[in-house]
């Protein structure tokens, strides 16, 4: 019973402080990070399935990273990288706005990093309750922009608001490596920032957009999980948004309650795939729910 209370204290904290001064009950002494070579000077950083997957360039012109996991994990990705290079951290770029992705900005920056994102994800985090401005980024794009650097063409857009609405992807060009962030990617249940601008059907778009930029042959890095993946898994997970989408719109156009819905388990065929993540089915089905009862109202 009290571990139960703890456990909806600790989900109710995060939604209310989403940069992660609470952060879904992670334990950060226990969390290790795994480094995994992608290409040439190129590895992915993981953290367990709560962190934001973090991506590292390193090569003559220093070193560029997306993303900063959450806080605590600061020493640890400096001593994961310092076994790659000893470069100075020149860059990092944030998918979006979430805790697990920024809230090692700050850190980052105190050692010398620039810290770039989109427009709309700086503004929301400024405004965000418990907002923390050493996190807040140096400078920002709208539409897209390319950095030249370590010897690749990196492209960093914004698709149409989907997991917030200050998504960026990021794409190398040469070396053929995109990290999407959290926009639908690995079997998981995605999270959905419902009130940072993001919704079901953005997610949707965004899923597809990502497979007309990038190619059959793309090796595809997801927030989470992982840390490659490829057409095949965003497919199911396009799928899987489709179907989910269906049943809610069809039982809230029936008076169905939200809690009539997660009673129901609808999304009981595509569990056993999607349980390694952070966000549970019923979780997921709350932020559908919660997105789809605001627009069909
Ligand atoms: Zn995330
Ligand atoms: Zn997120």
């Amino acid at each position: 019973m009290i571990q139960r209370i703890l456990a909806t204290l600790i989900l109710g904290a995060s939604l209310l402080f989403p940069q992660g001064l609470f952060s879904q009950g992670v334990d950060f002494n226990t969390q290790q990070i795994e480094t995994v070579k992608i290409a040439d000077n190129l590895h992915v950083l993981m953290g367990g399935p709560a962190q934001g997957n973090v991506l590292v360039s390193t090569g003559p012109d220093g070193i560029f990273l997306v993303d900063s996991m959450y806080a605590p994990m600061h020493q640890k990705i400096v001593d994961a990288i310092r076994k790659l290079s000893s470069a100075p951290i020149r860059y990092v770029v944030n998918t979006h706005m979430h805790g697990d992705h920024t809230a090692g900005n700050e850190a980052m920056a105190k050692l010398g990093a620039v810290v770039l994102s989109q427009d709309n994800m700086r503004k929301r985090m400024a405004e965000a309750k418990g907002a923390i401005p050493g996190n807040l980024p140096a400078a920002t794009y709208g539409t897209s922009m390319t950095l030249h650097f370590n010897g690749d063409e990196i492209l960093i857009f914004h698709p149409d608001p989907a997991h917030t609405d200050g998504d960026s992807i990021i794409y190398f060009k040469k070396a053929n490596v995109m990290h999407v962030g959290d926009v639908p990617a690995s079997l998981r249940y995605p999270n959905i920032g419902v009130d940072d601008g993001g919704s079901v059907d953005g997610m949707i778009a965004a899923g597809n957009q990502v497979m007309k930029v990038a190619n059959a042959t793309t090796k595809i890095i997801p927030g989470h999980l992982g840390p490659v993946i490829g057409f095949n898994e965003i497919k199911q997970q396009l799928e899987m948004f489709a179907a989910i989408r269906a049943r809610v719109v069809t039982a809230i156009r029936e008076g169905k309650t939200l809690e009539q819905v997660v009673a129901a388990k609808i999304t009981k065929d595509f569990d056993p795939d999607r349980l390694g993540g952070a966000i549970t089915p019923d979780r997921f089905v709350t932020l559908v729910y919660t997105d789809l009862w605001r627009r069909l109202r």
